[in-house]
């Protein structure tokens, strides 16, 4: 477990130190994008500004990207297909009213080919609404 997150750094030229192995072990069993906060409260031994740096690092190296939520910002691993150069991460995300939560919704994303005469360096494809376990409840 720990080794695989080990090469999956260093594929995105990233030094696998302990603090980042654990943060990113936390962040890939988490299905939905968590705020800072959300994550500190997770590690007991750790300082907040630990964290951030942590955090600001993997979106810089394409690991994580960042979901500006009103005044949160809220973090998600990214895919393989994300490096230090670009993001690929032209999902919609979605927020549920009822449970909070903020999802991905890889299958609803904006053409990563489309032609322009213009560079798109950031796409932000934001919804909210009721997510299928709240709406399943609500029957
Ligand atoms: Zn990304
Ligand atoms: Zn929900
Ligand atoms: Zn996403």
């Amino acid at each position: 477990m720990k080794t695989h997150i080990e090469d999956k750094l260093i594929n995105k030229n990233t030094k696998p130190t302990s603090m980042r192995i654990l943060v990113y072990d936390f962040l890939s069993s988490q299905d939905a994008a968590l705020s800072l906060s959300e994550i500190e409260s997770h590690f007991d031994h750790a300082d907040r500004t630990t964290i951030y740096r942590t955090l600001k690092t993997f979106e810089e190296k394409g690991i994580v990207h960042s979901i500006q939520e009103n005044t949160t910002t809220k973090y998600k691993l990214c895919h393989d297909g994300c490096d230090e150069t670009t993001h690929k991460d032209w999902h919609l995300h979605f927020y549920c009213k009822i449970c909070k939560q903020t999802t991905c919704k890889e299958d609803i994303s904006f053409p990563e080919n489309v032609q322009t005469n213009f560079r798109i360096d950031e796409i932000r494809l934001f919804a909210k609404g009721i997510c299928e376990t709240c709406l399943e409840s609500l029957q």
